[in-house]
């Protein structure tokens, strides 16, 4: 015996359903790496803005990502060996990685990145693909949603201040980024839906630590 396998944990679920949040939160609470999939597209977005590269041109995305080194340490992002935790969370980004997600030789690559930080240590691997594509076999899969309007103000609150017009512009790009990203946001089978509308972080923290002591039981890991 070498004992007990590492858990990991998927979590799925479209922008602003607290997906971010509750990963981290979660990920602390169990001891586990927090893995955000999406820092990977976003960072890979990045890249290619920098290089000027047409963001529809599956070939050229994919070879700039490819040279780009890539890493995430601490929770933060870091490009060719520059920290851009901020700025792949700004509107240029934001805008653009639906469009740059969505080729498939990108996302190949990516998913290998993905796959290597979770390694042996396991964790709480958070996305749109993760149950599905990225650890197939977790023991545990959530897919959160939430409300749209909850969804809207959320992602207003954490870009600024929140005024009326602000959630309107919020709800207007999720509704988009929700049809970009509409094909890769397939729920897993077996997978548990939890709604955060209206519920605190601690709250669904707490759900889902005992779905993963269930899991973990359930796969003879003990308590
Ligand atoms: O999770 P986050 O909102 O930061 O993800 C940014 C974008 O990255 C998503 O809108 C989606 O286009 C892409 N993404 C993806 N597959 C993932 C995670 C994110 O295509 N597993």
């Amino acid at each position: 015996m070498t004992g007990r396998a590492p858990l990991v944990i998927a979590i799925d679920g479209p922008a602003g359903s607290g997906k971010s949040t509750i990963a981290a939160a979660l990920a602390r609470r169990l001891g586990l790496p927090h893995v955000d999939t999406g820092a990977y597209y976003r960072a890979a977005t990045l890249a290619v803005l920098r290089a000027g590269v047409d963001v529809t041109d599956a070939d050229r995305v994919t070879a700039t990502v490819r040279r780009a080194r890539i890493d995430r340490y601490a929770g933060r992002v870091v490009l060719d060996g520059q920290d851009v935790e901020d700025e792949i969370r700004g509107p240029a980004v934001t805008a653009a990685v639906s469009t740059v997600s969505a080729h498939p030789p990108l996302r190949y690559h990516l998913v290998e990145l993905q796959r290597a930080e979770v390694g042996a240590a396991g964790g709480v691997v958070e996305g749109r693909d993760a149950g599905t594509v990225v650890v197939p076999d977790a023991p545990l899969k959530v897919w959160l949603t939430a409300s749209p309007a909850e969804r809207a103000a959320r992602r207003a609150a954490q870009l600024g201040p929140a005024d009326s017009d602000a959630v309107a512009l919020h709800a207007a790009q999720i509704a988009e980024r929700d049809a970009s990203d509409a094909a890769r946001m397939v729920r897993a089978d077996g997978v548990v839906e939890v709604d955060t509308s209206g519920r605190s972080v601690e709250q669904v923290v707490a759900e889902l630590v005992e779905h993963a002591i269930a899991a973990s039981a359930a796969r003879g890991g003990g308590g």
